[in-house]
């Protein structure tokens, strides 16, 4: 099991090599982000023991076990899957960033929450590239509203954008995605908004990670590549509770 994780560690790490010096680069500005919904705690006290030392979880009740179980190591924990506004004091417990905000109530309930704790922390705002009705993540068109409304949050640093591209075997509609994203970056950008720095594009997974650097990812985000199939369909984790807050 673990020869197999350090294997596949190598092989992700080539890959990103690759990717970025087929755009010309530097592979340090590309993070790879261990996706562990459904991994077991020893797993990811492997991965990290090899070096990585940033993890992605998707549901709150995994997020407090497994850091519990992972805490000497000490990883930057990022929250990756839908946040429901009754999960976010748990979920900054463990999270240093949120990367899935995508609507302005949560931003609210989640800005209130950190005036409560006297905290801070960094979000991206999730943006649903692909157009999908199963994915999460603001219309594209209403992206750039939505991050100048929660740049009004002092407690909450925007800190990027976050998206999951189309699953499709034409790499040319799922380039389209990255691009998109990438596209929001540069207009907000452009608007020299206070308490927004967007300089990460979380984007890119096992699949089409290679797309993703050579569309200027910062944070790729790797579960199956890297841990194997989960036995889970990644609906479970997707849009769960879609229709439900
Ligand atoms: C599961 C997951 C990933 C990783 O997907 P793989 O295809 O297993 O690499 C990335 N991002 C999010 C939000 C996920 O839920």
């Amino acid at each position: 099991m673990s020869t197999h994780i350090s294997e596949n560690l190598n092989t992700i790490h080539n890959r990103i090599n690759k990717a970025c010096e087929k755009s010309n680069r530097d592979p340090k500005s590309v993070r790879l982000l261990l996706a562990t919904k459904t991994v077991d705690s020893e797993k990811i006290l492997y991965a990290l023991n090899q070096g990585e030392s940033l993890i992605g979880e998707n549901k709150v009740q995994e997020l407090t076990e497994k850091c519990t179980a992972i805490k000497e190591l000490n990883p930057e924990v990022h929250f990756i899957g839908h946040l429901q506004s009754n999960k976010i004091k748990e979920v900054l417990k463990w999270a240093s960033c949120i990367e899935t905000v995508d609507r302005l109530e949560l931003a609210e309930k989640l800005s209130q929450r950190l005036a409560f704790e006297e905290k801070e922390i960094d979000i991206y705002i999730q943006v649903n590239t692909s157009y999908e009705e199963s994915k999460f993540g603001v219309a594209p068109e209403k992206a750039v509203e939505l991050i100048k409304s929660v740049a009004e949050f002092k407690h909450i640093h925007i800190k990027g954008l976050m998206t999951i591209g189309l699953f499709s075997s034409e790499p040319e509609k799922v380039r389209k995605c990255f691009q998109l994203l990438k596209n929001i970056q540069e207009e907000a950008t452009a608007l020299n908004l206070p308490n927004v720095d967007l300089k990460e594009l979380s984007m890119g997974m096992s699949g089409d990670l290679e797309i993703a650097i050579q569309e200027g990812a910062t944070i790729i985000r790797v579960g199956t590549a890297i841990f194997g199939e989960r036995i889970y369909p990644d609906s479970y984790y997707w849009n769960e509770g879609k229709n439900a807050d």
